[in-house]
């Protein structure tokens, strides 16, 4: 039984704990945590913990150290085998259990692991993730002998999210699984959706052969646009390693971004919750903010991670939220998580039923200039500093609104200009938007004065 334990101090993250297996996670910090966690399950009153693993090669090691750990904690543990991580989430809904860990490397690199958890029905992070070093490095663990018990939810997850298809014309659906999670649940939705669908790389294998599976890289959706384009399709659906992030291509072969999704689903959603608050990270588009208030809804504009997005959603009772990142959160059908593969059938229902191409739906929108999302080393102890010495800069200046939610977003009769530090990695991220072009020029210009400001070399592509 494991007792005291120390972990390597990169691997406690801000929404997750993450790390490199054989160098800085093991299968006995697996159990560490495991154990470590269902202390905080009993400290909260809860006894039965689901957990879930995505296909890589180490997970299957990873879940027999958490399962051994949550035991040891007195915690009755619930299998549930190879899933997406939306699969994982709703298996805490489904059974009822007091939280749950997903053990998954999500979109990175093969030789990464790593858990995602949940305690009752919300996110387990930030502050949270931190009380698991100490527990675990005193050893002040929760006592017991927990039973271990498989339940297989494949058929009622995929029931689940076909529950929500409302059907109308058929479509042509190419989708690209890249090997990750979401492989056996995508054809087994394509099995009972109407249409002509193709399914890319639906073998779950940990090695990643055919690409990458990460959508925000648009090389990753190569393979895919080439299969659009060849299979004359409607649209190209893509998803992450561990299936709570989707990408798609429109029937033209171009990217919808998050932000442009979000505004798809809020054109539906607000015709059914009138009013409704609707959530993007400060990444999106002011166009997307703008398409909210044009149908009557409430746009808010939050901190960018996905465990931060779920806590403000249940706050407010927003039905619909997104991020830049293409993690999407439906409450106002669903369970208000984000489930790459049930975004995709609510687009796929949205379509059906609709007369106009997906391309259109991205035509309504009007044009912007921005620049990708720019990232650029700085150091752990510096960033969230750079950060605030330049919002003091910027105090009292004219012409400027200054939106400090996360990092420093201001807002010009040019467009916008974001700076902020990333909670996962040592670096800053900086995203600017105009109208125009020679509007987006003077947005560079500004945050590379700022960053001047502060002795802060802006990276080239500023
Ligand atoms: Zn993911």
């Amino acid at each position: 039984m494991i007792g005291a334990h120390r972990f390597d101090p990169t691997i406690l993250r801000e929404y997750d704990v993450r790390g490199v297996v054989g160098k800085t996670l093991s299968p006995t910090d697996a159990e560490a945590l495991g154990r470590a966690f269902g202390t905080c399950v009993r400290r909260n009153g809860g006894k039965r913990v689901t957990v879930g693993r995505d296909g890589r090669l180490s997970s299957p090691d990873m879940e027999a150290g958490v399962v051994a750990g949550l035991r040891a904690a007195g915690i009755d543990v619930l299998r549930v085998g190879g899933c997406p991580t939306p699969g994982l989430y709703f298996s805490v809904y489904e059974l009822k259990a007091d939280g749950g860990i997903m053990i998954t490397g999500s979109h990175n690199p093969p030789d990464y692991n790593g858990f995602k958890m949940m305690i009752g029905t919300k996110p387990f992070f930030g502050a949270d993730i931190q009380t698991l070093g100490p527990i675990a490095a005193e050893g002040s663990y929760a006592e017991g002998n927990g039973s271990v018990e498989d339940v297989d939810l494949f058929e009622a997850y995929v029931a689940r999210l076909l529950k929500d298809y409302r059907p109308g014309k058929p479509l042509t659906v190419v989708w690209d699984c890249g090997n990750g999670a979401t492989g056996p649940a995508v054809e087994a939705l394509v099995a009972r959706l109407p249409g002509t669908h193709k399914v890319l790389f639906p073998e779950v294998d940990g090695t990643f052969p055919n690409h990458h599976p990460d959508p925000t890289v648009p090389e990753t959706l190569e393979i895919l646009r080439e299969a659009v384009a060849e299979a004359g399709a409607d649209l190209g659906i893509a998803f992450d390693g561990d299936g709570d992030r989707i990408g798609v291509i429109d029937e033209k072969g171009r990217v919808l971004w998050g932000d442009q999704l979000v505004a798809i689903y809020a054109t539906e959603i607000l015709a059914e919750h009138p009013g409704a608050t609707v959530i993007a990270d400060v990444k999106a588009s002011q166009v997307l903010y703008d398409r909210i208030a044009e149908l009557g809804g409430k746009p808010l504009m939050w901190k960018t991670g996905h465990s931060l997005i779920k806590t403000k959603m249940a706050e407010t009772g927003a039905p619909l939220a997104g991020e830049m990142s293409g993690h999407l959160f439906f409450k106002d059908r669903y369970y208000g998580f984000d489930d790459a593969l049930y975004a995709a059938i609510r687009l796929l229902s949205l379509l059906a039923r609709s007369d106009r191409p997906v391309s259109a739906m991205r035509d309504d929108l009007p044009e912007v200039m921005n620049t990708p999302e720019v990232r650029f080393p700085c150091s752990e102890e510096r960033k969230f500093a750079v950060v605030a010495e330049v919002k003091a800069a910027l105090a009292g200046q004219k012409g400027i609104q200054v939106n400090d939610v996360d990092g420093v977003r201001v807002t010009s009769a040019d467009g916008w200009w974001l700076l902020r530090a990333s909670n996962t990695q040592d670096v800053l991220v900086a995203r600017c938007e105009s109208k125009t072009e020679a509007g987006l020029e003077r947005l560079k210009g500004q945050l590379r004065a700022a960053l001047g400001g502060v002795g802060i070399a802006a990276p080239e592509t500023f």
